[in-house]
């Protein structure tokens, strides 16, 4: 029975990045490419391959940790590495570590004669909005700078005739090295040398953007933000970011949303919380205010005899739902304000009260619940 962590080599309390520091390493070591296809070195890349797979990912290695290899190959037939072939590993292999790095090279994925431009590097923006913002919705506009074709080589990279292709890989991008060690024939594809892996080469390079293809302009794009987004939500603008170097195609723009904090509203989800400050005498006799809101302000009846902490609930006045459902609501937390500095009248009017005023009863407080139990007991209908 094999135990993944001794296949990586890492200890048991390993994290995300040791796991995948580890297991690339022994992915290069055991790559056939690099093993002039031995069966042996197959074998070691697909076993390495599935005790990463399966320690990157919370699920699955808990459920390794807690029943061992049967609690993760249910499903796989119970035996071993039923149904885990080596291109799955090589799938794996690619998924996680394919871009980048040249690993698309190594891995021989480019189809040979058919040299392709790699796409855009994708690129991230953070975008801030006001809770309004929030909760109407808007189209934003971003400056922003992006690579675009180069108009003066049509997006080639070469002037006159254009590229041609790279005589020393045929087009293909690869190259093919062997070395010779005491232990025999060594070979290793890499990306060619010439062309730098790109399949053909410029002999006249466009000085504008210096045989890329692409130059870096200002641009403005326009983000539609749906109404009800938070600080976890990201919007992917697919295809609208960088073009890749001549004429590859264009990568995605993420934006990630910042939502300020407002003075007078904490969010809860869906609703905003607020706090109202009343008068003794507002809260004794009750009275109509008006509290601000989201889009503006709204009318609220203080209920006479209103005691601090207590939550009045303002239906429909929170924000909308992003996937359409309903409204949020505001809640408004009462609290008394005492008066700090009484002047001459105010202090004999309040003499006055004291001589007609009960004292605090014995239940005063007793079996009030805390605010958030209250905010809890305003979702049940
Ligand atoms: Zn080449
Ligand atoms: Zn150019």
């Amino acid at each position: 029975m094999a135990d993944y962590y001794e296949t990586l080599g890492v200890s048991r309390g390993a994290d995300v990045q040791e796991i995948r520091k580890a297991y690339r390493r022994l992915a290069m070591q055991h790559h056939p490419d690099r093993n002039q296809g031995s069966r042996e070195a197959e074998e070691r890349f697909k076993e390495v391959t599935r005790a990463y797979e399966i320690l990157s990912s919370p699920e699955k290695r808990e459920l390794y940790d807690r029943y061992g290899e049967q609690g993760v190959n249910r499903g796989h037939g119970g035996g071993g590495f039923g149904g885990f072939d080596f291109s799955d590993a090589i799938e794996i292999f690619m998924r996680d570590f394919g871009s980048g790095g040249g690993f698309g090279d190594l891995f021989g994925r480019r189809p040979s004669g058919t040299p392709r431009s790699p796409g855009g590097k994708g690129i991230r923006l953070r975008l801030r909005l006001t809770l309004g913002e929030v909760a109407s919705g808007v189209d934003k506009r971003l400056r922003v700078s992006l690579l675009e074709p180069c108009e003066d080589c049509g997006a080639t990279g070469a002037l006159g005739s254009g590229p041609t292709l790279c005589p020393a890989c045929n087009g293909t991008g690869q190259e093919r090295i062997s070395r010779h060690s005491p232990l025999g024939q060594f070979v290793s594809v890499q990306p060619c040398r010439m062309c730098a892996g790109q399949g053909e080469i410029i002999r006249d390079p466009c000085p504008t953007c210096r045989g890329e293809g692409r130059v870096r302009e200002e641009s403005t794009i326009t983000v539609e933000v749906p109404a009800g987004v938070s600080t976890e939500n990201y919007i992917t603008l697919r295809g609208q970011g960088n073009v890749g170097p001549r004429g590859g195609p264009r990568g995605d723009i993420t934006v990630l949303i910042a939502v300020e904090d407002h003075p007078d509203f904490k969010r809860d989800g869906n609703d905003l919380v607020h706090e109202l400050h009343v008068t003794f005498t507002q809260a004794a006799l009750g009275d109509h205010v008006d509290v601000p809101t989201v889009g503006g302000s709204a009318p609220l009846s203080v209920p006479a005899g209103v005691q601090t902490g207590e939550v009045l609930r303002m239906r429909g006045l929170g924000l909308p739902d992003l996937d359409g459902g309903m409204k949020g609501d505001q809640l408004v937390r009462v609290v008394v304000w005492t008066p700090e500095d009484l002047d001459r009248r105010q202090r004999e009017a309040l003499e006055r009260l004291r001589e007609v005023e009960d004292p605090v009863p014995e239940h005063a407080g007793r079996g009030r619940r805390g605010f958030w139990a209250r905010v809890k007991e305003a979702f049940v209908p």
